[in-house]
């Protein structure tokens, strides 16, 4: 028995005012046919040597037996599954609506009532998915209230994205992997996409830059790494470029403009879908050192208003095109004789 606090008080044992301690006993008790330890309270009359639990007590203690049987279950506990749902800050009737629940559901799941295993693992999927959450939102749109819908697709999307760079994040890292010991390939630099990411937003973010549409960014990141290289002997970002067709193309270029900071619309061409990248409203560089960022700035002033068929065309006489077989990786060494200065 561990005593909490004493307090002068009408103790509701023995009717009297006197000093009530509050006391934590150890308890043991069997439910659902497992034996459960767990921490009880109670107050503790000393005169009549007995422990007493409130209402109040009751219930807590209730709580703590339950949490105690889904933590040796391997259920989620009552804080467990009231975390999921402020994560994605949605009330206790709004998440049954979604979840297609009875509407006290969740309310007693955060109490008293020990949930199935069913519902516990969609309670954890929900936890890990997002996107499967805003799926759910979408689908109940029409029973929820606008205000609320809004706030949960807000902070649905914020999850799902943050959620989503982190994926893309190790897809990318993992096609680099093999890249790490290979500094001809990496320009002796190991991979940072907070490097790749703010070259794209300072390009996307320049007025001197017209049209960026894909290919044309994809050959600005390969002129401002391959000059970082020619005067200073390492690549600004460490991504690793293939000889495509037209002219250079980071490894993992796909993932790499999903990234949640990079912003580009999609245009409807002729053949086909153009993306073009756009501003951000974030115009600090806290990666980018003053070299690095002359060296984007001496990029933009030869290539930012050419259009796309002139920085294919003037990566078409690099060395590193002309030396490499198509589809390989290009060595960094051949930035030494790169055009721009
Ligand atoms: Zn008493």
């Amino acid at each position: 028995m561990t005593v909490l606090k004493t307090e002068m008080r009408l103790c509701p044992c023995c009717m009297e005012k006197h000093d009530v301690q509050t006391v934590t006993v150890p308890e043991s008790n069997t439910f659902k046919g497992i034996v459960i330890e767990y921490t009880a309270e109670y107050s503790f009359c000393d005169k009549a040597d007995e422990l007493y639990a409130d209402e109040e007590q009751i219930s807590s203690n209730d709580i703590s037996m339950k949490n105690a049987y889904r933590e040796k279950a391997g259920l989620l506990t009552t804080d467990q599954i009231s975390a999921i749902r402020s994560r994605y800050g949605i009330s206790q009737s709004d998440l049954c609506l979604l979840l297609g629940w009875g509407g006290k559901t969740i309310t007693r799941y955060e109490s008293h009532q020990v949930q199935d295993i069913a519902h516990d693992t969609i309670l954890r999927k929900l936890d890990a998915d997002p996107e499967w959450f805003l799926e759910l939102l979408k689908s109940a749109q029409s029973s929820i209230a606008p205000a609320s819908y809004a706030k949960y697709l807000e902070t649905g999307t914020a999850l799902f994205e943050q959620d989503h760079d982190l994926y893309l994040k190790s897809a990318i890292m993992a096609k680099y992997a093999r890249f790490l010991h290979n500094p001809e390939a990496t320009g002796g630099r190991e991979l940072s996409l907070d490097h790749v990411e703010e070259m794209i937003r300072y390009y996307a973010n320049s007025d001197q830059v017209t049209k960026l549409f894909l290919v044309k960014l994809l050959k600005m990141l390969w002129y401002g790494d391959a000059l970082s290289y020619k005067r200073y002997g390492h690549s600004i970002s460490g991504l690793v470029y293939r000889a495509l067709p037209m002219g250079a193309v980071p490894i993992a270029y796909e993932s790499i403009i999903d990234l949640s900071t990079v912003h580009y619309e999609e245009i409807e061409m002729g053949d086909g879908t153009g993306y073009r990248f756009l501003p951000s409203e974030k115009k600090e560089y806290p990666h980018l050192t003053s070299e690095d960022t002359e060296i984007l700035n001496a990029v933009i002033q030869r290539f930012g208003k050419a259009p796309k068929n002139e920085i294919v065309e003037a990566m078409h006489h690099e060395d590193a095109y002309t030396e490499t077989a198509p589809h390989d990786i290009i060595q960094f060494k051949y930035a030494k004789t790169l055009s721009l200065l």
